[in-house]
């Protein structure tokens, strides 16, 4: 059975103290181990007093982002063997909004991937088409470019460090989600396609989380797809009690 993971990308929100109060109330109110993996994403100067926090606990804390070189001159930048010395070993990569704010090429995201593997770490990698391409049914060619451009090239034996995060951008929040039959057809189109490009292996053991606009009041219904493995949750993961209730959704 594959994994069951629901992650928070808390994105850039909270500074330090509001950081900690979010974690104290997780840490409260998560009074049985939940069955799902269980991973939080706070901003990169939260990282650190958060896996700290976290240390006694089954929650993961991974990285928004992180850049491909190993060091140098970048400023502003962040290297996985910097991320990976404060103890951080997942990392995001390929969100949306690091496509389109930041300009993150496909090109630029398998230098991400390969960087992150190299360095043995897990990676959350994000994928979705825009509203635009929805409408105009290039949905899943898009998606299978993302796909083809990033990760396709990776060997099977590292596909164990990779988790895939389908999230439409229209639905990203905006309070508008995929319906349970969309997410599913999505995911179902990406299993096939690892299939083909990777192996049959790959494409059954790879956890696929869904992510825009995932709320307490539909993690059930979405999480009951076939091909959904779990939840990507931005807004809805600010809140301790409405994020553990998404990630008691299966
Ligand atoms: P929302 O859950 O706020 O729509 O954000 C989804 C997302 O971008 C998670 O990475």
């Amino acid at each position: 059975m594959r994994d069951h993971i629901v992650a928070g990308n808390w994105k850039m929100n909270n500074d330090l103290a509001e950081t900690q109060e979010l974690l104290g109330k997780l840490k409260l109110q998560m009074v049985k181990e939940p069955e799902a993996t269980v991973m939080v994403a706070p901003s990169f100067t939260n990282l650190y007093p958060t896996f700290q926090s976290l240390k006694d606990t089954p929650v993961i804390v991974a990285a928004q982002n992180m850049h491909e070189s190993e060091k140098g001159a970048f400023t502003g930048e962040v290297s996985a063997s910097m991320l990976k010395s404060i103890g951080v070993t997942t990392v995001i990569i390929g969100h949306s909004e690091r496509r389109a704010l930041f300009n993150e090429t496909n090109d630029i995201l398998a230098k991400k991937v390969q960087a992150a593997i190299e360095n043995d770490m897990t990676v959350i990698f994000c994928f979705g088409e825009e509203l635009e391409d929805r409408k105009s049914e290039k949905h899943f060619n898009l998606v299978e470019k993302q796909l083809k451009e990033s990760l396709f090239q990776l060997p099977q034996s590292v596909w164990k460090n990779i988790i895939l995060a389908y999230e439409p951008v229209w639905a990203i929040g905006t309070g508008e989600t995929a319906s349970p039959e969309q997410a599913q057809e999505m995911h179902k189109h990406v299993r096939e396609l690892l299939n083909k490009n990777v192996g049959k292996e790959v494409a059954e053991a790879t956890s696929i989380l869904y992510g825009g606009s995932v709320k307490p009041n539909n993690a059930k219904e979405i999480f009951a797809k076939e091909d959904v493995d779990g939840g990507l949750i931005g807004g809805a993961s600010l809140n301790a009690v409405d994020f553990l209730e998404i990630v008691n959704s299966f």
